[in-house]
Formats: C-alpha cells, structure tokens, sequence
C-alpha cells in the first residue's frame, strides 16, 4: 500500500470518474486525503426557538412527512415535507432539487442546510448534509459540476479504511514531541472528521506546521547551496581606503546604517555568494550604504553596478555617487535608454576594458551588449519593481557577482522570510537623526479647497508642494486628463502668486527631467504629478504633499509618496483626500495618519488585503499554501523556520535516525516543487 498510488485503485472510479476528480487536482490517494474541506458545517443542534429570523443554519430533525414534489414550469419544481424536532413540527421545502426526494424517508433523522423563516416556522432547504452522519462537525469541499460533496466524502472514507496505515510520517519524532503535534495520520484524518473544534484545531496546527516548516527545509537547503563557496567570490577591499572614505562623509552614519553596512562588507569578503536583502524605509540612507559597499569593490579591483527601475532615479543615484565619491579616485558612469549612441559606444568600450569603476542605470543596463571587465558586485534599488529575469541575465553577465537588492518597501516578516528567504536579510530600522516625522491628515474632497488655503501658509514659508493624482493602469490617457485638469484648476487658484508644474508618464524623459531640474530648482514651487516620482525623488525643500483620491493606491505606495516629503529640517504635512466607500477603505486611510513607519503600515495592509495584494500576486515569488495562512500563521512559520535551520546546521543531520522520515519525505518530492 502507498498512498502515491492512483485513486482509480479505489472502488467507484473508473476512468470517468478519475478525469473529474483530476479537475480537483486529485490523481493520487494523497491528493484524495489531503483534499481538506475549506470549512466545516457546524451541526451542532440548534434549538429552533434560537434561530434568529432569516439565518442561515444547519437543522438536524426527524422526517415527519414523506416528501412532495410539485412540478410547474419548465424544470421547475418544490420538494416539500414536514420535519421535527423536539416537539416542534416544521415546514422544509427545497427548490429546483426534485432529485432530493431520495434522501428523505420518513422516520429517519437528517440534517438540512438553509435559511430560516421564523414567522412561518419553516426552512427554505439549499442542501441535505450527509444523510445518516454521525459527526456534528460535517466537512464542506469546494466542488465543481463533476464532482459532488457526498462522492467526495465517501472517497475519502474509503480512502482511510484502505490507506490509513500507508500514511508515513514526515515529521521528525523530537518536534512531534517538543510541539505536542498529532501525528501526520491522526491530523489527515481529523481534518476531514474532526471529533469536534479542538481536535479539528489540532490537526490544522498540525498540517500548517508541516507545511511550513517542510517548506522552510526546501528554501534553506536552496540557500545553502547559492550560498555555497563554488557560487561566489570573494571581493578583498582595501580596509584603510574604506576607512578614509567612510570618515570624510559629511554626516556620521546612523547605528543602523553602521551594522548593514558591516553585514555587506562580510558578505563581501567572504568567499560564498551574496544575496542580501536590504530594506530601510524611505529616507533612511540606503544610498550611501550602498556607495561605500560600491567603493569598497572597487578597492578590490572589481566593477559594481547599480540598477534603478527610472530613468529620474538613475539619474540622481548618479548625482548622489558623483557627491559621495568627489576627490577619490574611482570612475561612475550612467547608462540608461537615452545615453546617445556615440556616448554609449565610449561607455560600453571603458566597461570592457575596466576602466570605468561603477555603472549606475537603468535595466538598460543588462542589455545583451554590455559587458562588465570583472563585475563583482551588483546592487538593485527598489527591487521589487525588476522581474526575477532581468536579475538573473544581470547575474549571468559576471563572474557571479554578489547581489544586494535594496528596497524601501518594508515587507513584512512572514512574507520576506517565505519570499525571500534564500537570502540573508539586512534592516535599516533607524532614521537619521533630527528628522521630523510627516504629519498625515485624511480629508474628504469637499475639504480640498481648505486645504488649498492652508497651502498657501507652506508656500508662504518659501516651502515646495507636491500635489499627486493617481494612475489607473488600464488607461493612462484618462490619467493624464485628470492630472492636466487639476493642474489648469491649481493653475487657477493660485494665479501667478506660485508656479505650478506638471509632470506625467505620457512625458518623454527629456521633457520630464526638465521639469523636475525646474522644481529642485524652486522656479516652480507646486509640482503636480501622477505617481512617476513615487520613487528615490529627494527635494528637501518641499514640505507638503496632497494626494488626491488616495484611496486608490495600495499603502505601501502612499507610504513611498509620503517619504517625498519629510526630508529636511522642516516639519512636512501629507493629506490624503479620499472618500472610501467601504470600511476597509477608511482602515487603511486611517492607519496612515496614525503611524510613519513602513513596517507598520506594511503589516497592516498585509493584514487588510492579504499577501497577494499587498505583493502584486504572480511574478512575487510568493508560494501558494494549501492550509497555511502566512497572516494568521505567521507565528507557527517562525517556529517551522527556525527548526528547518536548526536541523541544517547540524553535521551529517541526513542520516541521523530521528529525521529519516523528513528525509525520505523531502526525497520523494518533485525537486524544485516551489521553485521552478
Ligand atoms: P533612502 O533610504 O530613501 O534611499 P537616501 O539614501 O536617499 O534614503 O537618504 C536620504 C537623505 O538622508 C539623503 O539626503 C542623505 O544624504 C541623508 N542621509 C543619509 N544618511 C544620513 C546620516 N547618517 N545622517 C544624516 N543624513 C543622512
Ligand atoms: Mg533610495
């Protein structure tokens, strides 16, 4: 007996029956067993006099009547029959279900599902729940037209009487113990027939765990192995030029920026191969880490590179190392779309020859022709916005370079050590000092006109404004419109007291960095743009922001936007002006006023809209759970995660007794099952 075996080895599925059943993803007996109902009619009995008016309940009874079909109209009809419980008689009547008419035999006690009328004392029928099923805790799947419930239930069960004992454990015998588990048999089965709440809540601790933590296993043996030494190499830098570079930086560097910047320095070193994350929220100097680990490789005799999603952003990464860098001795670059042919032959040509020292740009920058001389260490800003793709053809491009991806969205734990938990994590959880944090106000668009006035106060100061509209994906034309009506409207307002500005995606770039030169430059004093600056733009000068429809952005973009202002020494405002139509709406708008910190509201939204919102499903890297919620989990994939590395750090823990079972589990499974 296995349970890989086919399903067609039980009795009743014939090929048929089989090719259903595949529609549900079950081919196997394992499949089969491991089909868990995703919730569970709860008939506990209810006594009719609690039933609220039109609830929706399960009521368990005796038939009373036999049961009437009356047909009207084409493939109409009414099953009707009197049930009772206790001493109370009731009326049961089933709609356009004349095939139910089997089920209820008078003198026998079921069980049906509906809705409650209590004026009339009777229940409008939706299903009869397993007929003659003792449990009071009756499993629901989620089926389609082939497969019914009652055929799946009575699979299974034969499922369990034939294979029950083929069901091997995959859990080492010490963490079944340290964790009170039930065993992978007492849980598979009680997931389907749980005795009552607490044991189904036992098996589901059970099966989330296993999920997990065989997960965690998978992903920390892939680490191991990127990691491994034939991966990398190791960049040797010189320590005293790193020291002088880091001494003369015109500010001391933050505790926080001290200890990543250290963990990078290892990583670098070391001869195994980096894949580092790097998150820090907005403002709290990723950059400059990022320039020393940069010059750092170039004291090795190696290349860096710095990649950016926008051409602005590209542009001032590449101010920001011409600053960091000025009187030492090591060569930028910017290599983006718009680099002239002739420029970029002359870049292309110094890459090669290793003249230039660090390449900043866009992805242009992994274009088929461009080659790096010795790249060794590649750094993506903002990194959730490039494709796993384009970071492989830019590792491929090296000799494996070390790889840092820096990004200002927090992600929350749970989901940073499941997506991206074959790399080493590094925080950045310590804002320079003597910034004052952004005061967030959310107010309804009829407010906006105050708000207006209040602006006028701001720019009074000598302050800058950002005013942002937002960007529905599916017509950018229409975006464009609403952002050049609000900018002619702000036109409108504030006459020729301010210069007002208007930056969108439909600008080519020339035309967009000549505004935003015009804006650092204060010539115009109010910048209306769609979410194109969401991204790395810093002018310290501006001290407001007014977004407009803010409920239309997820929040860790609002958060992005907020970190636009806040910049300086000045104390900055963010409005939101949003009308939400449902309560979580007004949720998410009220948590930013409530909180600045990223990992905050990226919890909270993950909790608001779950994971795949909150990571922009597919091309996340997210893998799907079957059981598993990585929100309200999150707790027991801590635990998994620490055990599945705790078990890898042991020497020779393969061929230890106690972890055969995981062994040959882990074995058996399809390799790269969540990583292909
Ligand atoms: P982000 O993490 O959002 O990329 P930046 O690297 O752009 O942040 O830094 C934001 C601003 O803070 C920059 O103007 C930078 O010069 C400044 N900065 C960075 N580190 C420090 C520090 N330790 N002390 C003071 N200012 C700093
Ligand atoms: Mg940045």
């Amino acid at each position: 007996m296995n349970i890989k075996e086919s399903i067609t080895k039980l009795s009743g599925v014939g090929a048929k029956r089989a090719e259903n059943l595949a529609t549900l993803g079950i081919e196997t007996i394992e499949q089969l067993l491991g089909y868990y109902p995703f919730r569970y009619e709860d008939i506990q009995e209810r006594k009719l006099a609690e039933i609220q008016d039109q609830e929706k309940v399960t009521i368990k009874g005796l038939v009373v009547s036999p049961a009437v079909l009356s047909r009207f109209g084409y493939k109409k009809s009414r099953l009707q029959f009197r049930m009772m419980q206790e001493h109370d008689v009731f009326a049961v009547s089933f709609f356009n279900q004349p095939y139910l008419k089997d089920k209820v035999e008078v003198s026998t006690e079921i069980a049906v599902y509906g809705k409650w009328d209590a004026k009339r004392k009777s229940l409008t029928g939706m299903k009869i729940l397993a007929p003659k099923q003792e449990e009071d805790f009756a499993p629901i799947y989620s089926v389609n037209k082939a497969v019914r419930q009652a055929t799946l239930i009575q699979l299974i069960k034969q499922g369990f009487e034939h294979y029950y004992d083929a069901i091997e454990e995959n859990l080492p015998l010490s963490l079944i113990e340290k964790y009170r588990l039930l065993s992978r048999q007492e849980a598979m089965y009680a997931m389907h027939f749980p005795k009552d709440a607490t044991e189904h809540h036992q098996a589901k601790r059970r099966v989330v765990f296993e999920e997990f933590f065989l997960f965690q296993m998978q992903l920390q043996q892939l680490k191991q192995k990127e990691k491994s030494e034939s991966n990398g190499m190791a960049i040797s830098y010189d320590v005293d030029a790193l020291k002088a570079f880091t001494q003369q930086l015109p500010f001391e560097l933050t505790g926080a920026q001290k200890r990543v910047t250290n963990e990078i320095c290892r990583d670098l070193l070391s001869p195994n191969h980096m894949q580092r994350l790097l998150q820090g929220d907005v403002g709290s100097g990723k950059t400059v880490v990022a320039a020393i680990g940069l010059y750092a490789t170039k004291t090795a005799g190696f290349q860096g590179a710095l990649m950016v999603p926008t051409e602005i952003l590209a542009q001032q990464h590449m101010e920001s190392l011409q600053q960091l860098y000025e009187g030492f001795d090591i060569k930028v670059a910017l290599l983006t779309g718009s680099t002239k042919v002739k420029e970029r032959r002359e870049i292309l040509s110094q890459l090669a020859s290793g003249e230039i020292d660090v390449l900043v740009g866009t992805h242009a920058l992994i274009q088929e022709d461009v080659n790096f001389a010795r790249l060794g260490f590649v750094i993506t800003d903002e990194q959730h916005r490039f494709g796993v793709n384009q970071r492989k053809v830019l590792r491929e491009k090296g000799l494996k370079p070390d790889v840092l991806f820096m990004t200002a969205t927090p992600i929350p734990r749970t989901l940073a050590i499941t997506a991206y938990g074959e790399m080493d994590v590094s925080i950045i959880d310590e804002l320079p000092a003597g910034r004052i944090p952004v005061i967030t106000r959310w107010v309804k668009p009829p407010q906006l006109e105050k708000v207006l006035e209040a602006s006028l106060e701001e720019l009074g100061k000598g302050h800058q404004m950002y005013v942002i509209c937002p960007l529905i994906e599916e017509s950018e034309m229409l975006d464009v419109q609403n952002a050049v009506t609000i900018f002619e409207e702000l036109q409108d307002f504030y006459g020729d007291r301010y210069q007002v500005s208007l930056l969108h995606g439909k600008m080519k770039n020339q035309e967009k960095d000549a505004i935003m030169e015009t804006f650092k430059n204060n010539e115009s004093q109010i910048l209306v743009s769609t979410t194109v600056i969401e991204v790395g733009v810093n002018v310290p000068n501006a001290t407001m922001m007014i977004i407009i429809d803010a409920d239309r952005f997820g929040l860790a973009q609002l958060h992005q936007l907020r970190g636009r202002v806040g910049r300086g020494a000045a104390a900055s405002t963010c409005i939101l002006v949003a009308n939400p139509k449902n309560d979580t709406g007004k949720k998410r708008m009220q948590i930013m006023t409530e909180t600045t910190n990223g990992f905050i509201v990226s919890e909270k939204d993950l909790e608001l809209r779950g994971p795949g919102e909150v990571f922009g499903n597919r091309q996340s890297g997210l893998p799907e759970f079957a059981t598993a919620d990585l929100v309200a989990d999150g707790h027991i994939l801590e635990v998994a995660k620490i055990e599945a590395e705790s078990i890898l750090q042991q020497k020779g823990w393969e061929i230890l007794p106690d972890y055969q079972p995981l062994v040959n589990y882990l074995g058996e499974q399809k390799e790269g099952q969540y990583f292909d």
